[in-house]
């Protein structure tokens, strides 16, 4: 497997958090939101998206988990260890995910939010993601609603009726996507934060062209970052609020 992980600026901290091995991939993408969302908790977004990278990464060495279940164990590791210190209820880091477990019978995925696996079959390349805030964001009218859009949003994260990602509530993970797939008919994994999946969201690459160039992950990103320095008035127009996104990949191709 390759991975690779940037942070949105040279000098911030990385929210984004990335874990691998020879069958095991994940990706955490911690949310950056306005510091009043995560009142109850002094931790950082950063110590958040690691924390579940390393606890989603060693569940997912037990193979008799599925990997819903190796990310709800993961939640609540991770919950456990600001429980005590910290307020959860009155706002706390959280993140997405996209992660991947790879053996010679299977493949299994999984993706909570608006993280994404690109699955090179056969047949062709898909996109695995989870578009819920998206689509729950088209029906926020402003003329309507009490709330500004930010606080709609965060009334949402994580409630029934709402839309999902992991933060401490460990039921996310049954609104996580997951597919299996019969290994000798995957030909190539990729699972990326939404610093890279903007490529072929708003950037005009395919996602075929991405996993080409995921090969070379550092020059990928590169490539990126230069895209989106060209197509600055171009996101802006697109409402992309950030001209760059903390940005993670990790690849895994059949050797056959
Ligand atoms: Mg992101
Ligand atoms: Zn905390």
């Amino acid at each position: 497997m390759i991975a690779a992980t940037r942070a949105c600026s040279p000098d911030g901290p990385n929210e984004d958090a990335v874990r691998h091995d020879q069958c095991r991939a994940v990706v955490v993408d911690g949310a950056g939101v306005a510091e009043r969302y995560r009142a109850g908790c002094s931790h950082t977004v950063a110590w958040f998206a690691n924390a579940l990278a390393d606890a989603l990464f060693e569940a997912m060495d037990d193979r008799s988990l599925a990997l819903r279940e190796c990310l709800r164990a993961a939640i609540t590791t991770v919950a456990d260890q600001h429980r005590d210190t910290c307020r959860l209820d009155q706002g706390s880091p959280s993140a997405t995910v996209a992660a991947f477990r790879v053996d010679d019978q299977q493949v299994e995925l999984l993706v909570l939010s608006d993280a994404s696996v690109v699955v090179a079959e056969s047949s062709g390349t898909r996109v695995v993601t989870d578009d819920a805030v998206a689509v729950m964001l088209d029906s926020y009218d402003p003329l309507v609603e009490d709330l500004t859009r930010d606080d709609w949003i965060e009334a949402r994260r994580c409630a029934d009726g709402g839309w999902w990602c992991a933060q401490h509530r460990p039921e996310a993970a049954e609104h996580a996507l997951v597919e299996w797939l019969p290994t000798p008919e995957v030909n190539a994994l990729l699972a990326v934060s939404d610093g890279v999946s903007r490529l072929w969201e708003h950037l005009g690459a395919t996602p075929f062209e991405a996993l080409g160039a995921a090969d070379d992950p550092e020059w990928l990103l590169d490539e990126l970052r230069a895209a989106e320095t060209a197509s600055e008035a171009g996101l802006r127009a697109r409402e992309v609020r950030k001209l760059h996104d903390d940005a993670s990949l990790v690849l895994w191709r059949a050797r056959r």
